[in-house]
C-alpha cells in the first residue's frame, strides 16, 4: 500500500503539485470512504487501491497539464458522481470554491459525508440536473467548469458552458480516442459562445488521456441549455 502511495506522491510532484501531510490523510480517508460506501451504493467499478490512486485521483488532478489552477477561484464539477474530478482537485487546491453537482441524490449524500470527514471548506454538493441549475443562480458564475465521463462533447458543452463566466474555461476530460467527437462538437461550442483553445494529450500508466480546454468569449444565449434530457437526446450538431 505504501509503495503505491509513494508512487502517487511522486507523480504529483512531477505534475508540480506539492502534497502536505493533511492532503495525504485526506486522500487515504477518501479511499476508505469510497470502498465503505461502494458496498451500499454504486460509486465506482475501480476499487483496487493503486488503481484508484492513478485512475481516479491522479487523473482528476492531471488538469494542471492544461491550466494554471492558481488563477482559478471558483469551479463547478458537472456529473461529479463519487467526486471526480472535483474532490481530488479541492484536496490539492484548497483555495478554490467548489460546487459538485449530480442528479443522483445518494451520491450527493456520500459527497456530503466526504466533505465532513475530510473537513473541506468552501465546497458544496448539490442535487439536481445541470439543465435546471444552469437556468438559476449558478449561471455564468464560475471561472472553471470541469466534467469527466458524463456525455459526448456536444451534449456536455450545452450542460457546462452556461455555468462559466465570460473569459472562463470549461475543461472536458476525455480519452485519447475522442478526436471525432471533438470535431463534431465545434458547432455546439460556437453556438454556446465559446471555442476550443487547446487540447492536451498525455498518458497515465499507458492510458491515453486528453484534456479539451474550451474558452468562453460571449454570453450563452438564454435558450440554452434546453429542457432536461434534450441535450442528450438531440445534441447540437
Ligand atoms: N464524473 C464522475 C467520474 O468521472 O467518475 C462520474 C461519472 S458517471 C459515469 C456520470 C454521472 O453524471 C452520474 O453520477 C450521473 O448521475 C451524472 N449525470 C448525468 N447527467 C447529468 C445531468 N444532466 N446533470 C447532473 N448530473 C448528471
Amino acid at each position: 500500500m505504501n509503495n503505491a502511495f509513494d508512487n502517487f506522491c511522486n507523480s504529483l510532484s512531477e505534475y508540480g503539485i506539492s502534497i502536505t501531510d493533511t492532503m495525504k490523510k485526506q486522500f487515504n480517508r477518501y479511499y476508505e470512504l469510497l470502498i465503505e460506501w461502494n458496498d451500499k451504493i454504486n460509486l465506482t467499478a475501480i476499487t483496487d487501491y493503486e488503481e484508484v490512486l492513478m485512475k481516479h485521483f491522479l487523473d482528476s488532478v492531471s488538469i494542471v497539464k492544461a491550466i494554471d489552477m492558481n488563477s482559478v477561484n471558483s469551479m463547478i464539477d458537472i456529473g461529479t458522481g463519487a467526486g471526480f474530478p472535483g474532490i481530488p482537485i479541492k484536496i490539492v487546491f484548497p483555495h478554490i470554491n467548489v460546487t459538485l453537482l449530480d442528479s443522483l441524490n445518494k451520491r450527493i449524500n456520500f459527497l456530503n459525508n466526504v466533505i465532513d470527514e475530510l473537513e473541506l471548506d468552501n465546497i458544496e454538493a448539490i442535487h439536481g440536473r445541470a439543465e435546471d441549475l444552469a437556468k438559476k443562480d449558478y449561471r455564468e458564475k464560475y471561472d472553471l467548469c470541469v466534467s469527466r465521463a458524463v456525455a459526448n462533447l456536444s451534449t456536455l458543452s450545452e450542460l457546462c458552458i452556461p455555468f462559466i463566466r465570460i473569459g472562463g474555461n470549461f475543461i472536458s476530460y476525455k480519452s485519447d480516442k475522442a478526436s471525432e467527437e471533438i470535431e463534431s462538437s465545434n458547432k455546439a461550442i460556437d453556438v454556446l459562445g465559446a471555442s476550443i483553445s487547446s487540447i492536451s494529450n498525455f498518458t497515465i500508466q499507458d492510458n491515453g488521456r486528453s484534456l479539451v480546454v474550451i474558452n468562453k468569449s460571449k454570453s450563452t444565449p438564454k435558450k440554452y441549455p434546453r429542457k432536461a434530457g434534450t441535450p442528450a437526446k438531440d445534441p447540437i450538431l
